[in-house]
């Protein structure tokens, strides 16, 4: 059991002063795995004055001392590497071998790339007559979600570190403990007091008191777009940055050259991946409509096949959802899509075979979706795919396009110069062409209501700079 009783606060793990505990469940099991704090505005009052003390200091900081602690950190990810991917496992019901490879390998190779972007990074370019100066913002709230957490929190925690900044982190209620190893870590790794701050609780209570806070310069913030707003809402009046990393509803586009068996088995991990609880999932289908058949036939026997249940079963490929309340979310969209007149080709309502307890849905797809459906245009964050049928590329290009978000997108074609010209079209801030790999030194962020901001390489350590022109 994980009872974590104390904030990280200046150096220092101290009590609390929020009423109670958040309790950590596990969607598996349905067992308690741990709990942490409940943190209130005076905890976020006073995690804020520690990190505006240890700015000046940390602001000035060498850049080999930063790379220093991100290395050390990114070797600590790797030793504690298999404690920390059962720990998310039982926080977020990840399948084990995922978890290892996504939610504590991928934000330790991210550590490592900051460390190495370091020696490269122009923080200095002449221009004309003005030498401008890229320096650390200032002190930074991190607000989180569940789904990936250690690694939301690293692309946020690395680049700040890197940049010299200070910082509050308010992770999510559903999947907190993870952050309280990260802070145990970096209290080893004798980062400066007051460098780092972990404070738990409600979103409408700590979230809402870092973005407001007078004397946070940027709120960093990943999860669904409706608390974005209110992120932004609350952090206007006092004009500081605030980057917003939002959800989707991303299309993934067959075009009538690809290669449509490989394409269509790729397309069922692309949306399935972490029980589909990817804001980047690509969970919409679009494929030529002489090939609607043949993508259904491949789906529809292989999503008989997949694999769900214990996530810490090496062989399972779907897990549990985070919550009985992201169950029931779900559990709503497949029935919606039924009484809308999708065709169901696998999955649908109620609880997997075998299966009793534990937040479990069918994995599901929905062929003959039509843009007016709510599972079209609704995020589900669910293992629900939906597919629709085009008759020309313009039409694909379209229906893609037909969305209020912009996070990510998928192109298949035999033709890359074909594909490319697909993937410009897009209003996305991601596009893989025939399964092309996530690259974390590339951009990831979305367009349209699916963020402002841009996380991971070069352009994620930019959001934590301020810039300054000198003139001579
Ligand atoms: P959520 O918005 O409910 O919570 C995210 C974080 O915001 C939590 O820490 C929560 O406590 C906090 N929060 C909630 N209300 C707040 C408020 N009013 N003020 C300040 N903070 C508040 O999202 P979630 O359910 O944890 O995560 C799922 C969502 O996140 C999905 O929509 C998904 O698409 C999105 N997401 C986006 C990305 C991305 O990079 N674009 C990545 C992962 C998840």
């Amino acid at each position: 059991m994980h009872m974590r009783e104390q904030l990280y606060i200046d150096g220092q793990w101290v009590d609390a002063t929020g009423e109670g505990d958040i309790q950590v469940i596990d969607p598996a099991t349905e067992e308690l795995v741990g709990s942490v704090p409940v943190g209130s505005s005076a905890d976020v009052d006073a995690a804020v004055a520690a990190a505006r003390r240890a700015f000046p200091e940390w602001s000035q900081s060498t850049l080999e001392e930063r790379a220093d602690i991100l290395n050390q950190l990114s070797a600590l990810f790797k030793e504690r590497g298999e404690e920390l991917a059962q720990l998310i496992t039982s926080e977020v019901g990840t399948p084990i071998g995922y978890s290892r490879m996504a939610m504590v390998g991928t934000p330790s190779v991210v550590l490592r790339s900051y460390a190495k972007l370091l020696a490269d990074f122009e923080f200095e370019e002449e221009i004309r007559n003005s030498l401008v100066v890229k320096e650390p913002i200032g002190v930074c709230a991190m607000i989180t979600p569940w789904n990936f957490p250690l690694h939301q929190i690293i692309g946020k925690v690395a680049p700040a570190i890197a940049a010299g900044c200070t910082m509050v982190l308010k992770p999510s209620r559903e999947a907190p403990l993870n952050a309280f190893v990260l802070s145990d870590m970096l209290d080893e790794l004798s980062l400066p007091a007051g460098v780092f701050n972990l404070v738990s609780g409600r979103g409408s209570v700590v979230g809402q008191a870092l973005s407001a806070h007078p004397d946070v310069d940027l709120v960093s913030f990943t999860g669904s777009t409706g608390a974005g707003v209110r992120v932004s809402e609350a952090a206007a009046p006092s004009v500081k940055r605030v980057t917003l990393e939002l959800g989707g509803k991303s299309a993934n586009i067959i075009l009538d050259d690809a290669d449509i068996a490989t394409a269509a088995k790729v397309a069922i991990g692309a949306c399935f991946a972490n029980s589909g609880q990817t804001c980047s999932a690509l969970t919409r289908l679009l494929v030529p409509a002489g090939a609607r058949d043949e993508v259904v036939d491949i789906i529809s026997a292989r999503v008989a096949g997949y694999s769900v249940g214990d996530p810490r079963d090496e062989s399972v490929r779907c897990g549990p959802l985070v919550s009985a309340n992201q169950q029931a979310s779900v559990s709503e969209y497949i029935s919606s899509g039924i009484e809308e007149g999708a065709t169901l080709i696998a999955g649908g309502e109620g609880m997997p075979d075998g299966l009793e307890s534990g937040f479990y849905v069918k994995p599901t797809v929905f062929a003959d979706v039509t843009p007016d459906m709510r599972i079209w245009q609704e995020e589900i964050f669910g293992p629900v795919l939906a597919i629709t049928t085009y008759d020309s590329e313009e039409e694909a290009i379209a229906l893609a396009n037909d969305s209020e978000y912009g996070l990510s997108g998928g192109v298949w074609s035999a033709d890359e110069d074909r594909a490319m010209s697909v993937a410009r079209q897009l209003r996305t801030g991601q596009v893989s062409i025939n399964g092309g790999a996530f690259n974390i030194s590339a951009p990831f962020g979305g367009y349209k209501m699916s963020g402002n901001g841009r996380e991971l390489g070069a352009h994620g350590l930019e959001e934590f700079l301020e810039v300054k022109a000198i003139q001579r």
